[in-house]
Parts: structure tokens; sequence; C-alpha cells
């Protein structure tokens, strides 16, 4: 897990507000039957020991999916 920076901000996983860290994490999907290993953007909670995707994360993370995704297949 990569920390890329932290944001003091209402946390939507434990309704308080704290210093949230944007951190880089590999991720592992199954995109049309193949595992597909990609990095991936995620808010981390330290409070609950969770991770959470905003909607523009959720967009840049299937991004990056796809993109490895097409990358395995060459
Ligand atoms: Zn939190």
């Amino acid at each position: 897990m990569k920390k890329i920076k932290s944001v003091r901000k209402l946390c939507f996983l434990c309704m308080e507000e704290h210093d949230v860290d944007i951190v880089e994490i590999m991720d592992n999907e199954i995109y049309k039957n193949k595992e597909v290993t990609f990095p991936a953007i995620y808010e981390y909670c330290f409070n609950t020991n969770e991770f959470l995707e905003n909607e523009e994360m959720i967009k840049n993370n299937s991004m990056s999916m796809k993109d490895a995704y097409l990358k395995s297949i060459k």
C-alpha cells in the first residue's frame, strides 16, 4: 500500500472528520474471465481499517483495470 497524500475531510466510513489517506494498492479482479492486476486508488480510513472509492476513483480504477486487461491479452 503506497500513500499518495492525506486529506482532512469527513470520512464516509466512520462518519468522523479526520485525515483520510489517499493510497494506491495493487488490486485483483476478474474481467472478461481473465484475472487482471492493476494499481487502484482508494481512500483509506484507519478508524475502520477499510477502503472507499469515490466516483472519480471508481472511474479511474475501472480504466486502470481495462488498461491492464488490454496489456495482458497482447
Ligand atoms: Zn474514517
